[in-house]
């Protein structure tokens, strides 16, 4: 659409035939504007030679009175102004009336004109001016008041134009960008669903071979194909069609990437709108553009809505009606679980939404009858990613070498975006260097740059501080070594890298459920940077602020949501419905609060405490690992294993993963908390 209308702004386009054809300007508002301008410069500069000259009442006093020049003295009271009208036979006294004139002056005048202060008081001074002249040839001051018909009519109608003006634009800008199905520029198609519609001719070409894993959510969503391409299979066992289906997932899954790969699959129309396309400023608007669209589907089924992002309308209503704020937002989602589920039942038309947040919508929207079937679109677990990196890696240049497996390995927790973005850096990083086909190196250094941001070599840092950086990196290392439940270390660095200075970079153990156990491991090995500072230079810094940060969290999660605190008990404070308001009230008393800070300050005590202990007794090889970093600025796990021995706590120490059917709760809630 953009291109075609580049195309169109060119005075110089192709015709059909390929010839350079002139075509005539074409007419928009921007002429009116202009004709209006260069209207009104010239009636101001016509205007020129026609208006009065400014002077002073000293001038007009001392040499037009006196010289009795004067024929009409009258005083303009609302503009407080007084036009001098000079004898004819005295004009040519007075040069500067014909020196910046297109043609001589007027001879009626008005030839001069002065500001007065006030009506009575200009009064007085020209009678007092005017005392030594004979009474017979006294110059009596006429009164008006001047209308501006043309300037009043503006000054009425301005207002009017301005609020006409900005209503336009507004309805202008929001009606325009909506392609396909309709919008257009004009105003009234504001209520108009902005749904793009792509049917056959339409060419979509992703299909489910571009969706690399997800193997369940394939599934289910293929069958909606199957639905829509042979009702009759399922419709002949008595079975309906199901309305629709929610994709429910983290960002960066393949939520949008499965819908797509149904629109390229199914031979029906498919509509594709967001969340956000509904919300309007303006009253009404978000539940007409719902009907419009349900209109339009109905007219086209069997076809697929799809609404991406649908929290944006799909939000729990509030149980506050006072509040008013949401009542827009409130009636576009009524008007959907309408069209979803009303006394009109659309037949054939399927809806397909997709969100991040599954835990804020509307209880009503969920239900069966109108969202059938919840998938969920989970991050990939190794084997996924391997598949997600084979789908990348087709379209690159790849050294032979280079094994899926190593790299989906390197990704823990990495999304389908994510994994996607790695194999765009690794060949551009490739580029930089020249190279010609992408090697292993490219990717980690990729994976390293989205992890940890961008690597600053050339920042500025001191002796001291790097001294610094390191025990406290080193710190890390030999704590996450040496306790068994913390993650693996892949490598330490100390060079800065985006916001942070130094990192230790770990590889999780992909697991569905946390222990307490792994947590206080973990928890005491991000405390064992601030502990090595404190241990070797006897005083700490701001360098551990991310580290504390973390921690906090995390106590705070293991105490007032997993229950992990023998004091407070098996209690969990945490809403995953998100219905309650729990941002103006606190869901335990006072007492539990003081309990809950409590218990959250001894566990992040007692970790401190344990990191210290665990540093003391392994003193020697944490200054040596230090030292090593110092000198070499990145050290890797072999490195480690130098140093401290194996670390193999009676199990082999390798990525054993099993698929994780179905996702648990417990799991569900660590991420979210964590
Ligand atoms: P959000 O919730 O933030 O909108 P999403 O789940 O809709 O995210 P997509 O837009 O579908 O995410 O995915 C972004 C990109 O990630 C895709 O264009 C694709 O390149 C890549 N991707 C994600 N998942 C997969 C997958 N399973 N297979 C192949 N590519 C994937």
């Amino acid at each position: 659409m953009t291109e075609n209308n580049n195309q169109n702004k060119s005075p110089f386009s192709k015709g059909k035939n390929g010839n350079n054809m002139i075509k005539p300007p074409k007419f928009n508002a921007y002429w009116i504007y202009g004709l209006i301008a260069v209207a009104f410069i010239a009636l101001n500069l016509l205007d020129l030679g026609q208006s009065p000259k400014e002077t002073s009442w000293q001038k007009v006093k001392n040499e037009m009175i006196r010289n009795q020049d004067v024929d009409r003295i009258v005083v303009i009271r609302n503009l407080l102004e007084v036009n001098v009208y000079l004898r004819e036979e005295s004009l040519d006294k007075y040069p500067d009336l014909f020196e910046s004139s297109f043609d001589s002056p007027s001879k009626s005048g008005p030839h001069y004109t002065f500001p007065i202060g006030t009506v009575e008081q200009f009064a007085q001074q020209l009678e007092k001016a005017q005392e030594k002249i004979s009474e017979y040839d006294r110059i009596e001051p006429e009164y008006t008041t001047q209308e501006n018909p043309f300037g009043d009519f503006i000054m009425w109608i301005l207002p009017f134009a301005l609020i006409i003006g900005i209503w336009f634009y507004v309805f202008r800008r929001m009606s325009r960008g909506a392609g396909g199905g309709g919008g257009g520029g004009n105003i009234f198609n504001v209520g108009k669903s902005k749904a793009k519609v792509f049917d056959k001719e339409s060419n979509i070409n992703v299909n489910f071979n571009d969706v690399a894993g997800l193997a369940e959510a394939k599934q289910e969503v293929e069958e909606i194909v199957e639905f829509l391409k042979h009702p009759q299979r399922y419709t002949k066992l008595g079975g309906k069609i199901p309305k629709g289906a929610l994709l429910v997932g983290p960002p960066g899954t393949g939520k949008t990437l499965l819908a797509k790969a149904v629109a390229g699959e199914a031979n029906v129309p498919f509509f594709s709108m967001s969340g956000s396309d509904f919300v309007e400023m303006f009253v009404g608007v978000g539940a007409s553009r719902v009907r419009d669209l349900f209109k339009q589907a109905k007219e086209k089924a069997p076809c697929i809505v799809f609404i991406d992002e649908i929290d944006a309308i799909g939000r729990a209503r509030g149980k506050n009606p006072n509040m008013g704020s949401n009542d827009e937002r409130e009636n576009t989602l009524n008007q959907l679980l309408t069209e979803m589920d009303g006394f009109d039942t659309n037949s054939g038309v399927i809806i397909l939404a997709a969100t991040n947040r599954a835990d804020i919508l509307d209880r009503a929207l969920m239900r069966a009858g109108r969202f059938d079937r919840q998938i969920h679109v989970e991050l990939p677990d190794l084997n996924e990613r391997r598949e997600i990196f084979n789908v990348h890696l087709k379209p690159l240049k790849l050294d032979p070498k280079i094994d899926q497996e190593f790299l989906a390995k390197q990704t823990p927790g990495f999304s389908g975006a994510d994994i996607a973005n790695v194999c765009n850096e690794a060949a551009l990083i490739a580029a930089r260097k020249k190279k010609d086909i992408i090697e292993k190196q490219d990717f980690l250094d990729a994976i390293d740059r989205i992890i940890g941001g961008l690597e600053k070599k050339n920042k500025i840092i001191s002796l001291e501080e790097k001294k610094t950086i390191a025990f406290h990196e080193a710190g890390h290392a030999t704590i996450s070594w040496l306790l068994e439940h913390a993650h693996p270390l892949v490598k330490v660095t100390i060079v800065p890298r985006g916001k942070a200075l130094g990192a230790a970079w770990y590889l999780p153990e992909e697991r569905s459920i946390t222990t307490k156990e792994q947590m206080l491991d973990e928890m005491c090995s991000t405390l064992g940077g601030r502990a090595a500072e404190e241990i070797t230079f006897g005083k700490v810094s701001t360098g551990a602020q991310n580290d504390l940060e973390k921690v906090t969290k995390q106590a705070i999660a293991m105490v007032s949501i997993f229950g992990m605190s023998d004091k407070v008990g098996n209690v969990s404070y945490y809403d995953s419905s998100g219905q309650s308001d729990y941002s103006f009230s606190k869901p335990y008393s006072e007492k539990t609060a003081e309990l809950i800070d409590q218990e959250v300050k001894t566990l992040i005590e007692n970790s401190y405490e344990r990191a210290k202990q665990v540093l003391r007794d392994n003193e020697e090889g944490h200054n040596k690992l230090a030292e090593l970093l110092l000198e070499r600025e990145v050290i890797f796990s072999e490195d480690l294993e130098e140093i401290f021995g194996k670390r193999n706590f009676g199990k082999e120490q390798e990525v054993e993963e099993k698929k994780i059917v179905p996702p648990t709760t417990e799991g569900d809630n660590e991420s979210k908390a964590v």
